[in-house]
This record gives structure tokens, sequence and C-alpha cells, in this order.
């Protein structure tokens, strides 16, 4: 009985309270190789997030390590949660690619392909990366967010991926997180100003997954994508990784 209400207690402790706000930062378009160098923008988001002592996601686009550039890749290592710093890489596809087929139908790399096609693009990037980097990718996002159901099958070809960012919520044998407010006006475009209004007209709760395109930005994009941390931060948002909140949050997985 008694190691039984401990047990009880520990996974109560385990699980965030009901109110717990959670931010996580999903920074898309990672790139480190010799043709498709990292972008500055994202280091300069690192170098914050060291000094405010938080974390954020980025999503790695896995064919640039074809031809990896060293030192992209020694940044990669180093400031990876792993290896004691600051982001969770997460896997953001092979190539990144959408097209319009030879019937005049719009194609995605993760929406219209068949299975084998799907699910050799998902193991492909998956082993590249912990062949370059030596990382293991825990959580998925979908290039332009674009998926099918085809999609959720070809996500058993990676075992370890146990997250979806803005995924299907029919797929039950992973984590979901949802998509909510946005920080972007446009892609690679930060709104301190529009953020501030939805969030005040929405009141968000719960976990919000906020999306940028770190890469692109402006020193003003940069600037009220500061201003947006400082405002959850000072109204009480914890942040965390994909994987960290997922840890909080786990529940028993349907086979
Ligand atoms: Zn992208």
């Amino acid at each position: 009985m008694r190691s039984f209400a401990l047990l009880s207690l520990l996974v109560v402790a385990a699980l965030p309270a009901a109110e717990e706000k959670v931010v996580i930062w999903k920074l898309d378009d990672v790139k480190a190789g010799e043709q498709k160098r990292l972008a500055p923008g994202f280091k300069r988001v690192a170098e914050w997030a060291k000094a405010e002592k938080t974390v954020v996601t980025m999503g790695v686009i896995c064919d640039s390590l074809e031809k990896p550039n060293a030192e992209d890749v020694a940044w990669i290592k180093a400031n990876a949660v792993e290896n004691g710093g600051v982001i969770e890489f997460w896997h953001h596809g092979w190539d990144h690619k959408s097209w319009t087929d030879a019937g005049g139908k719009q194609a995605w790399e993760f929406k219209g392909p068949n299975l084998a096609t799907q699910s050799k693009h998902l193991k492909d990037a998956a082993d590249l990366f912990k062949q370059t980097t030596g990382l293991t990718f825990h959580a998925f996002g979908a290039p332009f967010n674009a998926n099918d159901d085809t999609t959720i099958a070809a996500m058993d070809a990676v075992p370890s991926l146990t997250i979806w960012m803005y995924g299907p919520k029919q797929d039950t044998k992973r984590q979901v997180l949802g998509r909510s407010l946005n920080i972007e006006v446009a892609t690679g475009k930060v709104s301190y100003e529009k953020f501030a209004q939805d969030y005040v007209a929405k009141k968000p709760t719960g976990l919000m997954l906020l999306q940028g395109h770190s890469g692109m930005w402006s020193d003003e994009s940069f600037q009220d994508f500061v201003k947006i941390a400082a405002l959850l931060k000072k109204d009480g948002w914890t942040t965390l990784t994909a994987s960290q909140y997922a840890a909080r949050t786990a529940k028993p997985v349907q086979k």
C-alpha cells in the first residue's frame, strides 16, 4: 500500500500542474552544409538562449549534411541539449521540397509521395544526422507543416520519433503538439504587436508551440522575438524543449 501511495505521488509530481503554461520555440530550417550553410540568425538566437538561461528547438533540413560543413556541425554538437547546450534539434525532413506533379497537382515532401518514398526520406535524414552529429532526433515537424496519412505510417521507419510538431491529431502512437498562436505574420517576419494582440484576445493556456524562421529574421524581427519571450516570461510561462515537455506529460504509448 505504502509503495503504491508513493508511486502515485511520484506520478502526480511528474505531471505539470493543470494551469502550468508552457512555451516551446519551434525554429525551422537549420542547414549545416558546404553548399547550404548555417544562417547567422540561428547563432544569434542560441546566444540569446544562453544569456537567458533558457532553451529553444531547431528543425534541421538533413540533405544539407550530405556535404557537411565542419564548423556548422561543431556548432550543432556544442549547442545540443544532450551535450549541455540550449537547443533540441529535430527532424525537419530530407530536402524540404514542394513541386507540381505532371497532372498539375501540388505535392510536398511529406504530402503526396508514397509510403516507400516518405519512409526513405525520414530514415535517411535521421541516419545522416546521427552519423554526422552523434545525435538522435525525437521530434519531427514536416516542411510547410504539410503531411498526410501516409506520413503517419512512414514515421514507423524511425522509432525514435515520438513527438510531432504541428502533426495530425489522428496519430495515436506519438505525442502530437498542436498549433495555437503565431509569432510570424509572414514567413520570417515576427510581429510583437500582432502577437500581443492575439495573446490578449485568445488568452492561451497549457502549451504554446511557437514557430519562427530565425535564419530569415531581420534585426527588427529578432528584437520582436525577444520582446515576445520577455512578455511570456513575465506572464509566468515555462520554456521547455519538445522532449522535456513530452517527458512531463507522457502517457502510455498505444501499440
Ligand atoms: Zn521549413
